[in-house]
C-alpha cells in the first residue's frame, strides 16, 4: 500500500503553469449583476410610477382650473346680467320720477308701474321709492310698509352724500316689508335742480342667487360666492345666515389675488375651516362685484386617490413577484456556484492525481513532458539555458530484497522529500521518473548551477542516514547525471533525456554515490565531482 503523499510534498502553485488550459474561465459576477438589475427594475417601475401618477394629477388639477374658470366666468355673467336688468329698470323709473315728480296724483301710476316690473323680473323682490327723509312714498306692495323708515341704512346715507347716478349696490339686508334676505340696487333720485330727492331701491332676492348657485354641481367642501369688491358677502353656497354682511377682505382672494387679476385661479388653505381648496374668482366689468367658486382638493384629487392607490398596489405586487424572482434565482445561482465550486476542487484533485505520483507527491511523468514542452520553447525564447538531473537510488533492489517493498517505499518518499526540499526555485521541478529513478528540470540553469544542486541532493540524502547494509557506504546514496543546453525551438525531448540518463550511467559506472555531468566536446561523459 503506497504511503500517502505528505503535505510538503503537495504540488506548488507553480505547477500550475504547466496544467492543461480551460479551467481559468474568467466568471462574470451573476449575482451582483442580479441584483443590481432587481434593484434597477424596481427603481424603474417606482420612477415610472412616480412620473405617471405626478402628469395624472397635474391633468386632473389642470381640469379642475378649467372647470373653475369656466364656473366663474358663467357665475359672472349671471350676476351682471341680473343686476343690469334690474339696473335698467331703475335707470328708467328714475328718469321718469325725475321729469314727473312723484306727488301723489302719480303715486297710484307709480305703484302699479312697480308692481308690473316686478313682476317681470324674478329676481326682484321689490321697488321701493323713498323721499328725501328716508320715509316710503310708492313701493310694490300693495301697502306701504309703517315704520321709522330707512334714512338709517346705508344706501340711503350713501345716496344721500353722493351726487352720481350710478346704481349703488349695498350690503345683504333683511327687508323691512316681509324679512326677506335682498340685495339692494338703488339709485338716487334728483329734482330738476339736482337736489337730493329721495331714493330709488329695488331689492334682488338672495334666494335668487342661492338657486342658481344651487343649480351646479359642487363636491360637499365646496363653495360659491358673490361679494362686494370691498370683500362684504352677499350671497354664499353653502348658505350660512350669520356669514351674510360679513366681510372677507382679509381673505386670500380679496388681500392677494384680486390686487394682482381680475380673475383667475388658485389653490389655498381656507382660513376659515382649514380646507385646502382650489378657488376660481372673477370680478365684475360693470359692477363692483366679485365672484368665486371653490372645490375642495380633496374632492379634485379624489379619482386621482384611487388611481394611485391602485397603480400603487400593481407596482408593489410586481416588484414583490420580481423581488421574489430575483431571491429565488440568486439562491440558484449560490447553490449554482457551489456546485461550480466543488467540481472545480474535484477537477483539481483529478489534476493533481493526474499529473502527480501519489506516493512522493512528485510531478510524474506527463507533468515532465508538459513542463519540458514550455520550457523548450522559454529557454529559446529567453535564449537561457535548460539543465536535467536525471537520479537513481544506489542498489535499491537490495535494499528491497533486505527491508521488504514497505519499508522501501517509505525509503522512495524520504529521497523524494530531499530531492523536493533542494529545488528552491519556483521554476525548479522534481519528478518522479519511474521506479527509484528521479529528474529535476532546472529552467535558467548552466551546468555548474545544476551540479550544485546535484550534489546538494545527494549530500541531503546521505544526511538523511538511511540505514541499507547492502550498500558498501551501509546506508542509502545516490547517483546523478547532469545534462544542460541552450534551447533552440527545434530540440528532442527524448536526447534531453537520453543524455542526462547518459551521464548517470556515467556516475553509476564510476562507482555510484555521485554526481556526473554529460560533456558534449567529448562525446562521453565526464565525472566532474565525486564525493564518497
Ligand atoms: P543500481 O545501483 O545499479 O541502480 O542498482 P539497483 O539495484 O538500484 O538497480 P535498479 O536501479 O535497476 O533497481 C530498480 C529496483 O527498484 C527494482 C525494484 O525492486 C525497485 N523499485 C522500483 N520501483 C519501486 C517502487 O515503487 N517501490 C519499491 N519499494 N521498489 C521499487
Ligand atoms: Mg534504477
Ligand atoms: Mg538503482
Amino acid at each position: 500500500m503506497p504511503y500517502p503523499i505528505q503535505d510538503a510534498l503537495l504540488p506548488t502553485r507553480h505547477d500550475d503553469q504547466y496544467h492543461a488550459p480551460g479551467d481559468a474561465l474568467k466568471r462574470l459576477p451573476l449575482r451582483k449583476a442580479a441584483v443590481l438589475f432587481i434593484a434597477t427594475v424596481c427603481l424603474c417601475l417606482c420612477a415610472l410610477l412616480y412620473l405617471q401618477l405626478e402628469q395624472s394629477r397635474r391633468h386632473d388639477l389642470n381640469q379642475a382650473r378649467v372647470a373653475s374658470s369656466n364656473l366663474t366666468r358663467a357665475m359672472a355673467q349671471q350676476a351682471e346680467d341680473t343686476f343690469m336688468k334690474a339696473d335698467l329698470v331703475l335707470t328708467s323709473l328714475v328718469d321718469w320720477i325725475q321729469v314727473d315728480g312723484f306727488g301723489p296724483p302719480l303715486r297710484s301710476r307709480l305703484q302699479k308701474t312697480f308692481a308690473r316690473r316686478v313682476q317681470s323680473l324674478d329676481q326682484l323682490h321689490g321697488i321701493l321709492l323713498f323721499d328725501q327723509k328716508g320715509q316710503w312714498i310708492v313701493t310694490s306692495f300693495e301697502d306701504l310698509p309703517r315704520g321709522p323708515g330707512v334714512a338709517d341704512r346705508e344706501y340711503f346715507k350713501f345716496h344721500q352724500q353722493n351726487v352720481s347716478s350710478v346704481a349703488h349696490i349695498g350690503a345683504a339686508i333683511r327687508s323691512r316689508e316681509n324679512g326677506e334676505w335682498i340685495i339692494p340696487v338703488s339709485k338716487r333720485v334728483n329734482d330738476k335742480n339736482g337736489e337730493f330727492q329721495g331714493v330709488l331701491l329695488a331689492g334682488i332676492k338672495m334666494s335668487y342667487f342661492d338657486q342658481f348657485f344651487k343649480s351646479f354641481s359642487i363636491d360637499d367642501k365646496g363653495s360659491m360666492f358673490l361679494g362686494l369688491t370691498d370683500g362684504t358677502l352677499l350671497a354664499r353656497r353653502p348658505f350660512v345666515e350669520s356669514q351674510i354682511g360679513t366681510s372677507l377682505a382679509k381673505g386670500e382672494v380679496f388681500q392677494n389675488l384680486l390686487p394682482r387679476a381680475t380673475s383667475g385661479e388658485a389653490m389655498f388653505t381656507s382660513l376659515v375651516d382649514g380646507v385646502v381648496r382650489l378657488y376660481g374668482y372673477r370680478q365684475l366689468d360693470a359692477y363692483p362685484l366679485v365672484v368665486s367658486a371653490a372645490s375642495s382638493r380633496d374632492s379634485i384629487l379624489a379619482e386621482w386617490h384611487d388611481t394611485a392607490f391602485r397603480s400603487s398596489l400593481i407596482v408593489a405586487l410586481v416588484m414583490l413577484g420580481v423581488g421574489l424572482f430575483g431571491w429565488v434565482f440568486i439562491r440558484q445561482l449560490r447553490v449554482g456556484e457551489r456546485v461550480e465550486a466543488d467540481l472545480r476542487q474535484a477537477q483539481e484533485a483529478l489534476e493533481l492525481i493526474a499529473t502527480h505520483d501519489s506516493l512522493t507527491g512528485l510531478a510524474n511523468r506527463r507533468l515532465f513532458e508538459r513542463a519540458l514542452d514550455v520550457e523548450f520553447g522559454r529557454g529559446a525564447r529567453q535564449h537561457s539555458p535548460l539543465s536535467l538531473i536525471m537520479l537513481d537510488i544506489d542498489f535499491f533492489k537490495r535494499y528491497n530484497d533486505t527491508y521488504g517493498h514497505v519499508v522501501g517505499d517509505h525509503c522512495l518518499a524520504q529521497v523524494a522529500r530531499a530531492v523536493k526540499d533542494c529545488c528552491h526555485r519556483k521554476a525548479d521541478l522534481a519528478v518522479r521518473y519511474g521506479g527509484e529513478e528521479f529528474a529535476v528540470l532546472l529552467p535558467d540553469t548552466d551546468i555548474h548551477g545544476a551540479m550544485t544542486i546535484a550534489e546538494q541532493i545527494r549530500r541531503s540524502v546521505m544526511a538523511k542516514n538511511i540505514s541499507h547494509t547492502g550498500s558498501p557506504t551501509g546506508y542509502v546514496t545516490v547517483s546523478l547525471g547532469c545534462y544542460s543546453f541552450m534551447p533552440t525551438g527545434r530540440d528532442s525531448m527524448d536526447v534531453f533525456i537520453q543524455r542526462a540518463d547518459a551521464a548517470l550511467y556515467q556516475a553509476k559506472h564510476s562507482g555510484r554515490n555521485r554526481s556526473a555531468v554529460l560533456s558534449l566536446e567529448g562525446g562521453i561523459a565526464e565525472l566532474m565531482r565525486s564525493d564518497r
